[in-house]
């Protein structure tokens, strides 16, 4: 079965390849042991086949058009011959138990084109097992051959630093208004961003262009800045940059795809695009080994015996937290020895 499926997803795109790719989604989506099993086999089986995309992530406030921008630039990546995968990571819909990003009559136009895969957040759990589901998917819509794989999420909480980190690129959208409290853009997402788009520039050009050079220079005052003029001397690494753009009208689509072209070729060029992924391979791995220790340790029989008292103790001030911690982690060690 296992076989089956993988060869359906490096095979001929078409119905069969879609039905294939949903498959073995749901399978890494599952929490059952044995699918996860199954998953982790086919994960093991496309890895040679995956990585050849460009991984964009988008975030941004809700309302600040990100489904309006990816259906149009998915529109346009598709009439150049691309094949466009869309992906989503947002926590939130486990929490509430609605979706912001999931809505299904989003992205009407890309969402009905073969060319494009559109999948809505897995809504399980912790961000942590969200992010996880959702790198995973990204493997099997490259094995599938979509070479531009594009990850969103809501401007709210950690979902950004996550979604930086298994992408390539991370856009940053932004209202023309964010200017007038642009102390409201908080500083750590501002650094995650390669490019920061100001979309709507449409209702209101002044504004707009006020916003852009108010962000222009808050990234300069950050050192990120892209500065025109020291380019010839500081070639080798790319700096931050602001635009803007009209997601409904398609205006300034073009030129946003040059900057992501540029960045791509200059991190291919100073190496940092391949040393990126490895970094965050190898960053995902420690971030899952310290979720899956945190979780045994949590459910260990031994710990919870004793965890009640020593809380208790930590609250009354009567043993230091890092002293308790010690004990506890003893206690587990203890425990796990006890059961082998
Ligand atoms: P999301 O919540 O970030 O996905 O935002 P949506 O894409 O759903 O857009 C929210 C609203 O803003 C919708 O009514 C869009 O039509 C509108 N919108 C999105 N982009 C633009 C734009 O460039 N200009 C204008 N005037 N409206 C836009």
């Amino acid at each position: 079965m296992m076989r089956n499926l993988g060869a359906s997803i490096l095979g001929e795109p078409g119905a069969m390849q879609r039905r294939a790719m949903a498959k073995a989604i749901t399978l890494l989506e599952s929490t059952r042991a044995d699918h996860r099993a199954q998953a982790d086999a086919l994960l093991t089986g496309l890895l040679p086949y995956s990585g050849k995309s460009l991984r964009l992530g988008i975030s941004g406030v809700p309302g600040v058009g990100k489904s309006t921008f990816i259906e149009a630039l998915g529109l346009m990546l598709i009439a150049r011959g691309h094949r466009v995968a869309v992906l989503a990571v947002d926590p939130s819909s486990s929490v509430s138990g609605g979706s912001i990003l999931g809505d299904k009559t989003r992205m009407e136009h890309l969402s009905m084109d073969e060319r494009a895969y559109i999948r809505p957040s897995p809504s399980s759990g912790t961000l942590g097992g969200v992010a996880e589901k959702t790198r995973e998917a990204m493997l099997v819509c490259e094995a599938a051959g979509y070479d531009i794989v594009i990850v969103e999420t809501v401007g709210v909480g950690q979902s950004e630093t996550a979604v930086a980190g298994m992408t390539d690129m991370y856009v940053l959208l932004q209202l023309p208004n964010a200017g007038d409290d642009l102390q409201a853009i908080k500083k750590g997402v501002m650094e995650l961003a390669d490019l920061v788009v100001i979309n709507k520039a449409d209702i209101d050009a002044a504004a707009a262009t006020r916003a852009e050079a108010q962000i222009a220079s808050s990234l300069r005052l950050l050192g990120l800045h892209h500065r025109p003029d020291h380019v010839a001397h500081d070639a080798q690494q790319w700096h931050a940059q602001v635009m803007q753009l009209s997601a409904l009208k398609a205006a300034g689509l073009d030129r946003f795809w040059d900057l992501v072209m540029q960045f791509k070729a200059l991190q291919q060029a100073n190496g940092r695009f391949a040393a990126k992924r490895q970094q965050q391979a190898l960053a995902w791995m420690w971030e899952r080994i310290q979720a899956g220790l945190k979780h045994e340790f949590s459910e260990a029989p031994a710990v919870r015996a004793a965890l009640n008292e020593t809380t208790e103790r930590v609250l009354t001030g009567r043993l230091a937290p890092s002293t308790a911690a010690r004990e506890l982690l003893a206690t587990f060690f203890r425990g796990d020895q006890d059961h082998a």
